[in-house]
């Protein structure tokens, strides 16, 4: 039986400045991730095809709340903004009844990331720059397009579409592809064989014609550390449990110590919980903060090149026969918005009355409009 609404490819250009003709269609790295995991979902919620999303006046929070994040990054490295001002003026752009219900929560979140960050994490480590255009304009935020090819002939299937977070140089001038992630946890065992990092490599390589390393994953976790707890009977917690950092719990011992009761550290005393947070950390990485150098080779970057090139032929091949199967595993119940559309679609319910509650994302809510002029100028 088919399943399907409208087999049409919905894809279609994502920005006017495209160089490549508007019938190609388009796909992004959502579309080949979602086609990989389930036909069905692909169909539904991918770009190439419905593009459909559950429709909320309030926004997801996890979602918002790293668009902020990026927003942040994108200003305070590239335009050197004040990063607070950033934030708030990202959230300003959001009329409150649109923002996630806990927003209020966010802003403060945002607010004590954001200064460690700037603060105490970034000083004192090897800073890589934003890469600039020959008119000093700096690269963030650039939405990119690189043909996708057919493996054997080389004609255009489709335009790989996305955005960089940002092209940084590293010490030697070699280029990497900037990319952050906001994250209850850090991951990096995934980081060798994932699948983004090696497109994103491969559309910069292609897109500029230039040699890229690879992709700089920096990870910023949705916590920040506290001052330590000073005890009753006087000094600083030994808790290893608590939150800080060596950093964070230097600064303290000096203000409590130092400024406070104007004496010197005892440092017999701190020694070796301050080894202990020493050893926690690297030259790129503590507990808030990672940044990890995802390299690629070109044998890597050419198998990519004929996976994309294989898989977007499967994807179009279902076009044409208009069947998306499905593939239900024991993750649908977290990982799919489609689950109860799905089994209306399998046990022949009104799947099309439940798939009412979705809508296209092309409607999405503008709040780059509401922001100060300033942010416009800039991008402009
Ligand atoms: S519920 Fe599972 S099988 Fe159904 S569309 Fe979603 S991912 Fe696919």
């Amino acid at each position: 039986m088919s399943t399907i609404l409208d087999f049409r490819i919905a894809a279609k250009a994502q920005h006017k400045k495209t160089k490549y003709p508007l019938d190609i269609p388009r796909v992004h790295t959502s579309d080949l991730n979602a086609d990989r995991r389930c036909r069905r979902k692909a169909y539904l919620g991918s770009y190439m095809w419905q593009n459909l999303a559950r429709e909320s006046e309030r926004q997801n929070d996890k979602l918002w709340f790293g668009s902020g994040m990026h927003f942040v990054m994108e200003y305070y490295h590239g335009y050197d903004m004040d990063p607070q001002y950033v934030y708030d003026s990202y959230q300003k752009a959001w009329p409150e009844p649109k923002r996630p219900d806990n927003w209020e929560d966010l802003a403060e979140l945002a607010a004590g990331m954001i200064h460690y960050y700037t603060t105490i994490w970034l000083p004192g480590r090897e800073f890589f720059p934003i890469a600039r255009k020959s008119d000093g304009t700096p690269m963030v935020e650039i939405k990119f397009e690189v043909p996708i090819k057919h493996p054997i002939t080389g004609e255009i299937l489709a335009i790989y579409e996305g955005q960089f977070d940002g092209i940084v140089t590293d010490t030697h001038s070699r280029l990497w592809v900037l990319e952050y992630k906001t994250a209850k946890q850090f991951i990096k065992g995934h980081l060798d064989m994932d699948f983004q990092m090696t497109a994103y490599t491969w559309a910069a390589k292609h897109m500029y014609e230039k040699d890229f390393e690879g992709c700089l994953y920096v990870q910023m976790h949705k916590s920040f550390p506290k001052d330590p707890l000073v005890l009753k009977t006087g000094g600083l917690s030994l808790n290893k449990n608590q939150r800080t950092s060596y950093r964070r719990y230097s600064a303290a011992l000096k203000t409590y110590y130092e400024e406070r009761l104007g004496t010197k550290i005892p440092m017999e005393r701190y020694h070796e919980y301050l080894e202990y947070l020493k050893e926690e950390e690297t030259p790129d990485a503590d507990k808030f903060v990672r940044r990890d150098f995802v390299y690629r080779n070109e044998t890597e970057l050419a198998s990519w090149e004929e996976q994309a090139g294989y898989q977007v032929l499967e994807m179009l091949s279902r076009t044409t026969s208009g069947y998306f199967f499905p593939n239900p595993t024991r993750d649908c119940s977290w990982d799919c918005d489609f689950q109860t559309a799905c089994l209306a679609m399998n046990d022949g319910s009104d799947y099309e009355q439940m798939l009412g509650e979705f809508k296209q994302r092309k409607d999405r809510y503008d709040w780059q409009a509401n922001l100060p002029e300033k942010f416009r100028e800039l991008a402009a």
